[in-house]
């Protein structure tokens, strides 16, 4: 039979790399919650159109990468619903804000999430199937300041904080507006009328999204297009009054609060949902897949799946490449060192187990991180096991259990000593060598 494999594009996570994305995730919680941020935890999967509606049925990622089937009809009269994996979480969290009318409460709504999402990408390195995004929204009623440019720079040097206590140096902030929805149309427009003479020559997805989305156009990978690509107008030049004033606030924001930044007039962003600031933090260690994170405001969402209005600004950040990029770093290499307990409880013979698991379960209790043997290892056995697991080992035996006083040996030190069990957990707290 050939053996089972995790499904390819998807990979397990084993420890001691858990540890490092552990850290990440603390780091983010106490980041976020600085900032008076909640957690949110939306479900993995939903119904199909919800991602249709949102992130745009010309995306890459709802024509090519979803996850989707037809879930069983409960009833034979019913039409089976179609679900999909979510791939990505802005969609779920403002539907969820609309289902619990979280705008009623005249709010802004702060709420960030980690979890995994799931797209049907080609799998490279940084670009996987199953994925972990750690991202987070503000999104209200216009009256509760949802639509303030002091919002997307408050974001936007909570992430500079974010990745800068996170240890990640050298990323790049590249930053851009995309306009409001009526800048949006003109711009199509000037858009399609450039592209009635090249689309010819672009390849066949080109073609049809010069028809139903041009501004897919600028999504587009093939390298024969690219060229072409740089020649089309900026969606810059086609912004009304309002979107270039509300983004001169906030890089002028930015500017006050030191946060660097880089104006990028092609940054559109892969989903529809986006309107004035967009934006990705950038790195180089990370080769072709070199987006850490990206977000933008999405004024329009709420109401185009059928909410109030409820303008916001959000961010995904690629938890695995956050990973890539921390690994990368040669001074973090110790975190990817294997764990070590602070002891190793090694009982001579099966008689002694329950007292071993007694004693361990004290010790634990006290805080030590001990790794519980077995009585039926030979001495030698269990001392070649906890070499490996621990930086003491401590020898119960039938003597030990009657006098209350255990033989404990540092590896580092090679010293051997006689403890009280009264002040076994104090011993084992100290550093190792003793
Ligand atoms: P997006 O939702 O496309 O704006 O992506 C936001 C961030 O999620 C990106 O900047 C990446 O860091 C991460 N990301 C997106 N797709 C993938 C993927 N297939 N594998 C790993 N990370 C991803």
């Amino acid at each position: 039979m050939p053996t089972l494999k995790a499904v390819r594009g998807t990979r397990d996570l084993l420890p001691p790399e858990t540890a490092l994305w552990n850290r990440i995730e603390t780091t983010a919680r106490q980041v976020f919650a600085r900032y008076n941020f909640g957690e949110i935890r939306t479900p993995i999967f939903e119904d199909t159109s919800l991602f249709a509606r949102s992130v745009g049925e010309e995306t890459d990622i709802v024509s090519k990468e979803m996850y989707t089937w037809e879930d069983r009809a409960r009833a034979q009269s019913e039409k089976p619903q179609s679900l999909t994996l979510r791939p990505e979480n802005t969609a779920g969290v403002v539907r969820a804000y609309i289902e619990h009318k979280l705008g009623e409460t005249g709010q802004l709504q702060k709420l960030y999430y980690i979890g995994p999402q799931f797209r049907r990408e080609r799998p490279q390195k940084g670009r996987y199937r199953q994925f972990w995004q750690i991202g987070a929204e503000v999104i209200g009623p216009p009256s509760a300041g949802s639509e303030s440019p002091l919002r997307d720079a408050e974001v936007l040097e909570m992430l500079a904080t974010l990745l800068d206590t996170l240890g990640i140096a050298g990323w790049t902030l590249e930053l851009n507006s995309v306009g409001s929805s009526a800048d949006r149309e003109r711009y199509n427009q000037v858009l399609r009328a450039a592209l009635v003479d090249v689309a010819p020559k672009m390849c066949v997805d080109c073609q049809r999204r010069v028809v139903t989305n041009p501004l897919r156009v600028l999504d587009c990978k093939v390298p024969e297009d690219q060229p072409i690509i740089e020649t089309l107008p900026k969606i810059g030049d086609s912004l009304g009054q309002d979107s270039k004033d509300h983004f001169a606030q906030v890089t002028a924001a930015l500017e006050a609060a030191g946060v660097p930044y880089h104006l990028n007039p092609r940054l559109v962003r892969g989903l529809d949902y986006y309107t004035r600031t967009t934006f990705e933090f950038t790195h180089g260690g990370l080769g072709a897949q070199n987006a850490l994170l990206g977000g933008g405001r999405y004024d329009g969402l709420s109401e185009a799946i059928g909410g109030p209005k409820a303008p916001g600004i959000g961010f995904a950040m690629g938890l695995d490449r956050l990973v890539l990029t921390l690994q990368a770093k040669e001074a973090d290499h110790s975190s990817a060192s294997p764990q070590v307990a602070d002891a190793y409880i090694a009982p001579l013979g099966e008689a002694l187990n329950a007292p071993a698991l007694t004693l361990a379960r004290e010790l634990r209790r006290a805080g030590l991180h001990i790794e519980l043997g077995d009585g039926s290892f030979r001495l030698k056995k269990s001392f070649e096991a906890a070499d490996k697991a621990a930086r003491r080992i401590v020898i119960l035996g039938e003597d030990e259990l009657q006098s209350g006083i255990l033989t404990v040996k540092d590896f580092a030190s090679g010293i051997q000593t006689k403890v009280p069990c009264v002040e076994l957990a104090a011993h084992l707290a100290k550093p190792g060598g003793a």
